[in-house]
């Protein structure tokens, strides 16, 4: 079979994962993928806002090396891409980051919920004890229904990411994947199967069953990602996860091209 992109890996620009971009293309030929992109954590405004991700100077050598990469290997298919953070009040950021360069695509995440904390940093996992799981899940949502519906972002970026350390909350939460759904729809925005879920605590793809079989309902595109820090990382898990968005009612796949979707069939 013809697997579908594998359209998340990082490189060493975001100073936690390794292998340059030539590197995961060569694991990408060895495992027959025939697409790929890069989508490494985009730069925000302020250099130190964080500790992992490139920074602004970085940008057009994260665009350099992708372009080496898709001149030595010619016959794979590579897109260039970001994985874009979403938070309130950046969207002004976020345009000017998209105005610079041809991408293919955005990846809009949401690692930071309220209060600065990004939620899947192992480093903060302590700031888990005393909250209510279902309230921090909700304030997720909530800014991930904002991303998708924003229009700036192609596809979404494991969407039940607060599972990742295995707190799942007890309540239903189909009224967020609901409202989350819709927001994709509105924004023009597929969601991503991504099965670094499955190397985490949670050892579950993101977004989990529920979510998904309530995207195919709603035909929300799909696309997929091993969310690679290293070059072994990638296609990943991909033969299991899409007889999962098979088994979930999915048929298709969205590729995108400098921002335009086409619909592959599964
Ligand atoms: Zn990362
Ligand atoms: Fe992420
Ligand atoms: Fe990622
Ligand atoms: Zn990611």
């Amino acid at each position: 079979m013809t697997w579908p992109a594998d359209y998340h890996m990082h490189t060493p620009l975001c100073l936690h994962a390794t292998g340059q971009p030539v590197e995961y293309a060569a694991r990408a030929v060895e495992v027959g993928l025939t697409e790929i992109g890069f989508s490494d954590h985009s730069p925000m405004r302020q250099d130190d806002f964080d500790n992992w991700r490139m920074k602004f100077s970085e940008l057009d050598g994260y665009v350099e090396a992708v372009r080496q990469a898709q001149r030595d290997f010619p016959s794979l298919v590579i897109r260039l891409g970001l994985e874009v953070d979403y938070l309130p009040g950046q969207e002004d950021w976020i345009r000017e980051l998209a105005a610079r360069h041809p991408w293919d695509y955005f990846i809009g995440s949401v690692h930071y919920v309220s209060g600065g904390w990004d939620i899947d940093n192992p480093a903060k996992l302590s700031r888990w004890t005393g909250l209510d799981v279902y309230e921090v899940w909700t304030d997720y949502f909530e800014r991930l229904t904002l991303a998708a519906s924003s229009g700036l972002f192609q596809i979404i970026g494991h969407a039940d990411l607060p599972k990742k350390f295995g707190h799942r909350p007890d309540r239903d939460c189909a009224p967020l994947f609901e409202r989350f759904l819709n927001g994709a729809l509105k924004g023009g925005a597929a969601i991503e199967l991504n099965t670094a879920g499955l190397r985490k605590d949670c050892r579950e793809i993101y977004p989990g069953p529920e979510l998904l079989r309530r995207a195919a309902e709603k035909r929300v595109p799909i696309t997929f990602g091993s969310d690679a820090h290293a070059p072994g990382d990638v296609g990943a898990s991909f033969a299991g996860v899409v007889q999962l968005a098979r088994a979930a009612g999915h048929t298709h796949w969205r590729r995108w091209t400098q921002r335009q979707a086409a619909t592959v069939a599964l």
